[in-house]
């Protein structure tokens, strides 16, 4: 029997290199096309035949001498929007881009796994697919390859994600839900201009901004059982009348309801504050949603005119 930690060893610095090469290249979500071709290279030179299934996402398949079932590798391909500041020698070449996620790790160990189970294929049951899935840190790079057809005939599928906080050489893993799925939404708050001094005959947007964001903040707290975190990412203020939030939602990832557009347009007029869901791709559950931007807007009655 293969012992496969050795062989891995033996490989360890050839496959590091590999992961310095792809953080040296570092691209975003569904532009991951130099990724794409480096991986398909690696594959093909490996003996292992690839596909598009969308426009960069690669699937590699291996089928094993002997008969059995078929399990998926699966690894993220796509970089984050960050400057990389380490100094590393292998640091990004692409400026604002930068494999921050440790999905360039990801793409070396299954290319790693790749080239120990080809060298082995003879003796292999069953077959292995490869999967290099785009936009990971976006909306629906995964759903758009199953539906393409990517799992089609898998019997399993296995993935795993880099953490700064498990020891080199060190693996966790749990039953369930691991990780959240994220949803953005922008939310404008829109005020009424006055004299500095004539507070009492405007709306303050900004004032109403500050006080969201804590509000924001501890919306999960009611929703106990619910793992969701709220962040506020991104504020933009201090243009007349206008004051711009971006938070995340993040939540275990359940199937999109039906019906989300509703908040794209909630109609609550008077100007005071406007949630729009600018991505809702995946979502815990609308009424989650619902009763978090109604807290907000209750919230906020205050600062009608
Ligand atoms: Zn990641």
């Amino acid at each position: 029997m293969t012992d496969y930690l050795a062989a891995a060893r033996a490989v360890a610095d050839e496959m590091c290199a590999v992961r310095r090469e792809i953080h040296r290249h570092p691209e975003l979500g569904n532009r991951e096309f130099r990724t794409a071709a480096f991986i398909e290279d690696h594959l093909r030179r490996l003996g292992i035949e690839t596909r598009r299934v969308t426009e960069t996402a690669v699937v590699g398949t291996l089928t094993g001498g002997r008969p059995g079932r078929c399990a998926a590798l699966r690894a993220d391909m796509d970089a984050l929007p960050l400057t990389e500041a380490t100094g590393c020698a292998f640091a990004s070449e692409n400026p604002g881009v930068m494999h921050a996620c440790g999905h360039d790790v990801h793409m070396a160990a299954v290319l790693g796994a790749a080239r120990l189970l080809a060298g082995r294929r003879d003796t292999l049951p069953g077959s292995v697919i490869f999967l290099f899935q785009p936009d990971e840190e976006g909306y629906g790079g995964a759903e758009r390859m199953i539906r393409a057809g990517c799992l089609d005939g898998v019997d399993a599928v296995f993935g795993a994600h880099v953490s700064s906080t498990i020891a080199a050489g060190r693996a966790g893993v749990r039953f369930g839900k691991f990780y959240a799925a994220a949803n953005l939404f922008d939310v404008t708050v829109k005020g009424r201009s006055a004299h500095g001094a004539e507070r009492e005959n405007g709306v303050d947007a900004l004032a109403a901004a500050a006080e969201m964001i804590p509000a924001l903040i501890a919306l999960p707290d009611s929703f106990p059982g619910e793992r969701c975190v709220v962040t506020v990412g991104t504020i933009t203020a201090g243009e007349p009348r206008v004051t711009e939030l971006r938070p995340t939602v993040a939540q275990q990832r359940q199937p999109a309801p039906a019906g989300c557009q509703i908040l794209s347009d909630s109609g609550l007029g008077a100007g005071v504050i406007v949630g729009k869901v600018t991505e809702f791709y995946t979502s815990h559950s609308l009424p989650h949603y619902l009763e978090s931007l109604q807290k907000l807007l209750c919230y906020h009655q205050k600062f009608r005119p």
